[in-house]
């Protein structure tokens, strides 16, 4: 499988089927290609927040691509004439030759402008199967029950955020590493804005001491292989 990072939380995996994770790509900063150029099958987005649910509707639009995410965030999407499957926590979907199962994740989620957002039920990670097995832990302070999460599904690689202010900072997120134990796992949700700006070195050290995980420190548009 191959995982390129596309800045933020977004991430195209290449496995079995052509995956978009959180494709916030339009008033990134930080990211490495433009919504036009992304070519994908299955669009996951882990919770509403401007910044994950981005440009997924459309590019959905444009590729015919299904959107996996939660029930009332799928009610949305269906309603702007974008095909959905909406699921929920503990349940797992299969969508061509992908299997997606939704996780918890510690956080907040709504759609919508600043001031007239409205609920987007729960904020998600998501564990994705495509040859490989991914877990996106989308925005999540940590919690004991991400070793639920490396029991279960004994993800190879997990793709965790570290910017601290709304989500786990490196010394939480080395915690969650040694919790779910993947073979590999990649930092990210930080350096888009100020306030979540942080080291990723810092955060490869505090694995090192935790756990035998082998951190990736990616950049934008960089794809790594596994
Ligand atoms: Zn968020």
């Amino acid at each position: 499988m191959k995982i390129q990072w596309l800045g933020h939380s977004a991430f195209l995996l290449h496995g079995r089927d052509r995956i978009l994770i959180d494709p916030f790509l339009t008033g990134n900063p930080k990211a490495a290609v433009k919504p036009d150029d992304v070519d994908c099958d299955i669009i996951c987005v882990t919770h509403g927040h401007f910044d994950h649910l981005g440009d997924a509707v459309a590019i959905a639009r444009r590729t015919g691509a299904e959107v996996a995410c939660i029930v009332e965030m799928s009610l949305y999407i269906e309603k702007c004439e974008v095909k959905a499957t909406g699921f929920n926590l503990g349940g797992t979907i299969k969508l061509r030759d992908t299997k997606i199962s939704m996780v918890p994740a510690f956080h907040s989620s709504s759609i919508g402008a600043p001031g007239l957002e409205f609920s987007a039920a729960m904020p998600t990670g998501m564990v994705i199967d495509s040859g490989k097995v991914v877990y996106h832990a989308g925005d999540t302070a940590v919690f004991g029950d991400m070793k639920l999460v490396g029991d279960l599904y004994e993800p190879d690689v997990a793709l965790l955020p570290i910017g601290g202010f709304y989500t786990m900072d490196p010394r939480q997120a080395a915690l969650a590493t040694k919790l779910i134990r993947p073979k590999i796992v990649v930092p990210m949700h930080y350096g888009t804005w100020p306030p979540i700006e942080q080291d990723p070195k810092e955060f490869e050290m505090l694995v090192k001491k935790e756990s035998k995980a082998k951190v990736k420190i990616m950049t934008p548009g960089e794809v790594m292989e596994v």
